[in-house]
């Protein structure tokens, strides 16, 4: 009976061990830090709007970086100079 009872407590002790230490310390180191970066918010100028890095429509305009949320918004952007050309 003594050897199932320590046998039980030892048992409890890895798993709390496992479940608060080891679970999240795992979990933090597959995490990469680029995605982190990548998830930053950007604003799209035309329609305010501030949507995760990795989904917007990335231009560089006049040696600027800009976001947008969509293509219209883009195009609505450049306006008038992207007709002309
Ligand atoms: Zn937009």
């Amino acid at each position: 009976m003594r050897f199932l009872l320590g046998f039980l407590f030892w048992g409890v002790l890895l798993y709390l061990l496992w479940s608060y230490v080891l679970r999240p310390l795992i979990a933090r180191l597959e995490m990469p830090r680029s995605d982190r970066q990548q998830d930053e918010l950007v604003k799209d100028p035309v329609c305010q709007t501030y949507l995760p890095r990795s989904r917007a429509l990335e231009r560089t305009i006049h040696g600027t970086t800009r976001y947008f949320c969509s293509e219209t918004c883009l195009r609505r952007y450049l306006g008038p100079s992207s007709i002309k050309s």
